[in-house]
């Protein structure tokens, strides 16, 4: 069974994320991008599947400007055997992107697709699910296991106050939560491996997509500075400034 994994490339989690002055967006220039995390998780869980024997190849696909195909050796050094670079240059929405992903899954036919629940840029939470809704097909979102069996996989997931195991009929899509795994190190020779790896090519054109923007981003701002906490001296001070000062009593 072939295992198809999207990748996004994102503003890498570790940086301190700067607004553009005129409040259009996020400032990504000289900026250390990375494979989004939830996606790592899900390329670790294929070849994971892929080690056990169940799984025959995984494609990982990435949809983008030219440096997603960094994204993609990535994704190729953790255990990918090829990938697909969606080459575009456009905004691309998350029903733009399942589209995409649609037309590929149509193309390439796996059994599986293993993705991010969200990627940590937009947050938008939504490319799988609406990927899921257009073939019509099983979803099982914020995996925290995941097990094939027989035509089948069981997803188990972590909702309020316990976990949920569901069975679905594959082909499916299962969305990735943090606990899923924890990615293996790439290591040097596979670096190197994945530079020998297939990467093919592809526009939205070429796969009849339309992928203009169906939202408009009005503006982004940074969250509001906290102010600093203060020690107050006994509780009459403390409740004098609830009164007086936050007026919260
Ligand atoms: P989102 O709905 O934007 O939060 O993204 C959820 C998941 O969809 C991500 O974790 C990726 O697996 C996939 N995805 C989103 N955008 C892209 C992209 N441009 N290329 C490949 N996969 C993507």
């Amino acid at each position: 069974m072939k295992v198809l994994v999207p990748v996004k490339r994102v503003v890498d989690h570790n940086v301190k994320i700067r607004v553009k002055s005129d409040q259009t967006g996020v400032d990504t220039d000289n900026v250390k991008m990375s494979m989004n995390p939830f996606d790592e998780i899900a390329v670790e869980e294929a070849v994971r599947l892929k080690e056990k024997g169940l799984v025959s190849e995984i494609i990982a696909v990435s949809c983008g400007a030219k440096p997603v195909q960094e994204t993609l050796r990535t994704a190729m050094a953790i255990g990918a055997d090829r990938s697909i670079h969606v080459d575009t240059e456009a905004e691309l929405q998350p029903l733009a992107v399942a589209k995409l992903l649609k037309a590929l899954v149509e193309k390439e036919e796996p059994g599986l697709v293993i993705m991010g629940k969200q990627a940590i840029d937009d947050d938008a939470n939504q490319t799988g699910q609406m990927l899921a809704a257009l073939l019509d097909w099983a979803q099982a979102t914020f995996a925290s296991e995941i097990t094939l069996e027989d035509q089948k996989a069981q997803v188990t997931r972590e909702i309020d106050g316990g976990l949920e195991t569901l069975e679905i009929n594959l082909p499916a899509i299962v969305t990735t939560d943090l606990r899923l795994n924890e990615p293996r190190y790439v290591t040097l020779p596979n670096i190197m491996r994945a530079k020998k790896k297939p990467l093919d090519t592809i526009t939205p054109e070429e796969l009849s997509v339309d992928v203009t923007p169906r939202l408009k981003t009005q503006k982004v701002t940074e969250p509001p500075v906290r102010q600093a906490g203060v020690i107050v001296e006994d509780v009459a001070t403390l409740v004098e400034k609830l009164k007086n000062e936050a007026k919260v009593i």
